[in-house]
Parts: C-alpha cells; sequence; structure tokens
C-alpha cells in the first residue's frame, strides 16, 4: 500500500500533542498518580495508559493504517480492584478529547495497540506512550514515542520530549521524522513558534564529545560506557537522562553520543522504545547501529532479534566510537 507520509506525519503530530498532554496533566497531579505493578515492576502509571488510549483513538479517527503495536495492554485496568485508576484514566481522556469518552471506549482503544507484528506484510504503528515510566515518576526526562513501520524499516517517526526545549525556549520539544525528507523540530505544547530544522552537531572528533546513557544502570552498561568514554578521550561527566529523550539530544546537537550497552545477553530492545528516536536521528544527519555496527531491524516483530544495545551519533564520529565499544566487549555479549 502506498502512504501518503505527509498525512500520516499530520496526524501522527496530533496523537503525541495530545498525548504529551494527558501526560503533563497527570504529572501536575503527581502526588496521586495510581500506580500498578506490572509482571516486570516496572511502574505503570494512569498516564501510561491515557496516552496509550489517546495515541490509539487519533490514529484510529485519521489513519490509513489500522494496525498499532503499543506497549500497554488494559487487561491489568480492567481487573476490579483498578477501579480507581480506571477512573481516572477515563477522567484524563475525555479532558483531552473534550468528550464524554467511556470506560468500555478507553479500555478499547489501550486494546488497539495489542497488533501482533510478527510475519506482518503490511505497515504498522508502534508506540511507547510514556517511554522513561522512572523519569516520569521522578519528574525528569520521559518521552512520547510514535513511529510508522513498512517492510522492516520506520519510515516515520514522532517523539514528544516534555522536558526538552523546543524552539525559541518553547517548552517541550517534538521532533518529527520521514524518510528522506529530514528532521523538523516543533514546540510540544503549542503551534506558535516557528517549527525548524534539527541537525546533529558537526563534531570532528570524539573527545569532544558529550555523551548520553540510561539514568537506570540495569538498562546500559555504565561501566563499559567509562571506559568506552576513557578511551575516546572524552572527559565530560555522562549526560543522563531517561527515555528516548537521548535520541532527540543527538538529533539537536545537544549531545553527540548514545550509547546503550547491553547488560545481559538475553535482553532484546523493543522496537517502540527505538522507531521513533532511530528515524529521527538518522534524518538529522546522524547515524544509529547495534554495538556490532549493524542497522537496526525492524522486521523481527516486537523485539529486535538481531540486534545488541544501541549506539547512536552525530554521523562522523561513529566509526571512532564503534571501535571503542567492540574494544571493550565483554565476553558475555
Ligand atoms: P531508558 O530510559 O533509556 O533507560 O529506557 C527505558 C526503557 O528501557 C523502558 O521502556 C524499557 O522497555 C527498557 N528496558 C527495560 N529493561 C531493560 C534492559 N535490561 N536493558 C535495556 N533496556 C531495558
Ligand atoms: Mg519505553
Amino acid at each position: 500500500m502506498a502512504i501518503d507520509l505527509e498525512q500520516e506525519l499530520a496526524v501522527a503530530v496530533s496523537a503525541v500533542r495530545s498525548a504529551a498532554k494527558v501526560c503533563r496533566n497527570v504529572q501536575r497531579t503527581i502526588g496521586d498518580v495510581a500506580t500498578l505493578s506490572k509482571d516486570d515492576k516496572s511502574p505503570v502509571t494512569v498516564a501510561d495508559f491515557a496516552s496509550q488510549a489517546i495515541v490509539c483513538a487519533v490514529l484510529s479517527d485519521r489513519s490509513a493504517i489500522g494496525a498499532i503495536v503499543g506497549e500497554e495492554a488494559a487487561e491489568a485496568l480492567r481487573e476490579p480492584e483498578a477501579e480507581r485508576e480506571r477512573k481516572l484514566v477515563v477522567e484524563h481522556v475525555r479532558s483531552v478529547r473534550g468528550d464524554e469518552t467511556d470506560a468500555e471506549h478507553t479500555l478499547a482503544w489501550i486494546d488497539k495497540g495489542g497488533f501482533d507484528p510478527a510475519g506482518a506484510t503490511g505497515p504498522y504503528w508502534t508506540v511507547d506512550p510514556i517511554d522513561g515510566t522512572k523519569g516520569f515518576l521522578r519528574g525528569d526526562h520521559y518521552a512520547i514515542a510514535l513511529g510508522l513501520i513498512d517492510g522492516g524499516e520506520v519510515v516515520l517517526g514522532v517523539l514528544g520530549c516534555p522536558r526538552l526545549a523546543g524552539p525559541g525556549g518553547a517548552p517541550g520539544l517534538l521532533l518529527c521524522a520521514a524518510r528522506g525528507r529530514g528532521t523538523e523540530a516543533r514546540a510540544l505544547f503549542s503551534s506558535t513558534p516557528p517549527a525548524r530544522r534539527a541537525k546533529v552537531n558537526d563534531l570532528r572528533s570524539a573527545s569532544e564529545a558529550r555523551f548520553c546513557e540510561s539514568v537506570e544502570a540495569s538498562h546500559s552498561d555504565q561501566g563499559r560506557s567509562a571506559r568506552i568514554a576513557a578511551r575516546l578521550g572524552i572527559t565530560r561527566d555522562p549526560f543522563r537522562l531517561d527515555s528516548q529523550a537521548k535520541y532527540a539530544a543527538i538529533a539537536d546537537g545537544l549531545a553527540s553520543i548514545y550509547l546503550r550497552l547491553p547488560t545481559s545477553a538475553h535482553y532484546r530492545e523493543k522496537i517502540w522504545d527505538h522507531a521513533a528516536g532511530s528515524i529521527v536521528v538518522e534524518e538529522a544527519g546522524g547515524r544509529v547501529t547495534d554495538v556490532f555496527g549493524k542497522r537496526l531491524d525492524f522486521s523481527r516483530g516486537r523485539k529486535l532479534e538481531d540486534n545488541r544495545g544501541v549506539v547512536a551519533t552525530s554521523g562522523a564520529i561513529h566509526d571512532a566510537v564503534l571501535e571503542a565499544v567492540q574494544a571493550t566487549r565483554p565476553q558475555t555479549s
């Protein structure tokens, strides 16, 4: 099927902007964010569910592509003991949509994100309604990430980063990329400041680089990144931030290296954690590979089965960074 990239980009921008509003509204009442516990014990908040409901609702209303792979499922919210959270999710969805949406519609929207991409032949969306939930709960960086995958490639990505600055210093950075068309930076919460191109910085020597990594030591091997930095002659402290805001920092020239180094031989990265982020960096002139220098392969279902970790850079320094990554390779990866 031929995808109207411009049209789909406009829909994705509207979905991410609305979802960001929901997240901000919930964050304003962070004191009473109801936290459920998922099997993996990561915090899932009312905002995750409300954000996914909003994104799926906007896509269902306006996108020509109906398949959505979302991080969340409504199952836990359907439990009788989740009544309080369910009510809050519905209230937040209503207040941003400005309608009288009921619980059944809200839960059905969340479950629209249940598409199984394994063996898919057509395009599908993938959404992380709040990437970096832990950052969100701490009042730090988080992101709303929406990507469109077609033929194993990300063809469009919209990344909302409420805690980074947009054009003209406006609160919230929205990065929008379509394959072959570059990355644009807009304000996340307002359409007034004019959009501008996002471009990686033109650093030639890795020693000058500012490098980003996860706040969570269990998500990326921080000891190894310190050895890589030493090898490259980098003296600046790592820029630790949650979520795909790290990709945004590379795409918008705030940093030059993002290292995501496997902490276990078994973990596989999820497509929604990288789809939007990787395309906004590539279309801003940067490079994204795994720790072995392979491009990220989005054709393998919900996970990047054929990749290990992530290395994203402003481009010119990529090979030097990969060399240092390989030189510090532990026995386990
Ligand atoms: P970050 O904020 O960059 O640390 O990334 C948050 C994401 O890390 C979450 O959305 C999880 O899907 C993902 N994650 C969870 N466990 C791991 C792990 N062991 N290694 C890498 N990523 C992980
Ligand atoms: Mg995530």
